[in-house]
């Protein structure tokens, strides 16, 4: 399998995408949760695979860091094929995606990440690409211009998106398969945890990674995040390897990271509603603006994971902090 990463702007040189690469499950045993996803996806596999026809396109929609880019490696490697990885963001005219969608091979899998910030007239060359796999090229301008249909190999497409809502209808439905990733237990994220320290060669105790598990916002990516930075506190206070809990209680206290897993955004988002708007309920802007965040990462990053715990609620009238966040912001002496 040969793997392509078009996407300069996650590109793996980025410091930060090597580690969570080098940590990326190499086959699905070392995957975990998501489970009717894994079995649907695995199905599916094996009946392309017998038929000898290219996988339907896959939708994959749910918060960042919950797996998707990993789901795709696995699909590819599943079905012997290669991995061409881009996203809505680098394909930024029809002639870069026309590029891409030519290069590939049959059975091929292109993943796209951010799908929902493709430009309309990108998304547009994708239906007939997806449908019929065919590339509709316009030659010429004004009234000789024509079109010509150019065939393109039997391929895969799998979106991976945080805002399913964005995406027209039309789009959505030209995917076979759409599969929501849920947020993931604490045991779950605690075997995560422990098959990356492995990796990483350091050894932690049941408490600490479920301590770390705990601390993770339902996010392997969080997780892991968080593992390295207990790792590299451990190291610098006592110049070891083994971590336990205390070293997870006082390396998230460093950073500022709450039983929760609440960072200081998160805190100040809460803080803000509650003494600037009286708790709410406050739009979408107003709060943006409030806190000097875009919308965007309020909606796709922040929001998610406070309404999940139920620390924020979403009326009609805007954002509305619960009583058991006050409680929560309360005993930390906010
Ligand atoms: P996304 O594409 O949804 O942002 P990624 O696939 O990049 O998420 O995952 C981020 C990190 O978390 C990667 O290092 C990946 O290996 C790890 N990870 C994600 N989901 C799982 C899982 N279910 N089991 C094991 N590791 C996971």
């Amino acid at each position: 399998m040969k793997i392509t990463n078009s996407d300069t702007t996650n590109h793996p040189e980025n410091n930060e995408e090597l580690f969570f690469s080098s940590l990326r499950a190499a086959d699905w045993s070392e995957f975990y949760g998501q489970e009717n996803v894994k079995k649907s996806l695995l199905i599916a596999i094996q009946a392309a695979k017998e038929r000898n026809e290219a996988l339907d396109h896959i939708l994959l929609y749910g918060p960042p860091g919950l797996g998707k880019t990993t789901l795709s490696h696995l699909v590819s490697k599943e079905l012997g094929t290669n991995l061409k990885v881009t996203s809505g963001t680098a394909l930024s005219k029809a002639g870069d995606l026309a590029a891409i969608l030519t290069s590939l091979e049959d059975g091929d899998v292109l993943f796209i990440d951010e799908i929902h910030r493709l430009p309309k007239a990108v998304e547009e060359t994708l239906y007939p690409a997806m449908e019929d796999f065919a590339l509709d090229i316009v030659i010429g301008k004004g009234p000789s211009a024509r079109t010509i249909r150019l065939d393109l190999p039997k391929f895969t497409l799998i979106g991976a998106t945080t805002r399913f809502g964005l995406l027209a209808g039309p789009f959505r439905d030209r995917f076979g398969m759409v599969f929501r990733l849920k947020y993931y237990t604490p045991e779950v994220l605690s075997t995560i945890v422990n098959q990356a320290s492995q990796k990483l060669k350091v050894t932690l105790t049941e408490k600490a990674s479920l301590g770390i598990a705990k601390r993770s916002r339902g996010t392997p990516r969080i997780a892991l995040k968080l593992l390295k930075r207990v790792r590299d506190w451990t190291q610098v206070k006592n110049g070891q390897t083994k971590i336990d809990l205390p070293e997870v209680e006082e390396a998230l206290e460093v950073f500022a990271i709450d039983e929760y897993g609440l960072n200081e955004h998160d805190r100040n988002l809460l803080t803000q509603i509650i003494t600037k708007h009286n708790g709410g309920p406050v739009g979408l802007t107003t709060l943006a603006a409030t806190i000097s965040e875009d919308t965007l990462t309020i909606e796709e990053v922040i929001e998610p994971y406070l309404i999940q715990i139920g620390f924020l609620k979403r009326t009609p009238k805007g954002r509305v902090v619960t009583e058991k966040a006050k409680k929560h912001l309360k005993s930390l002496g906010f």
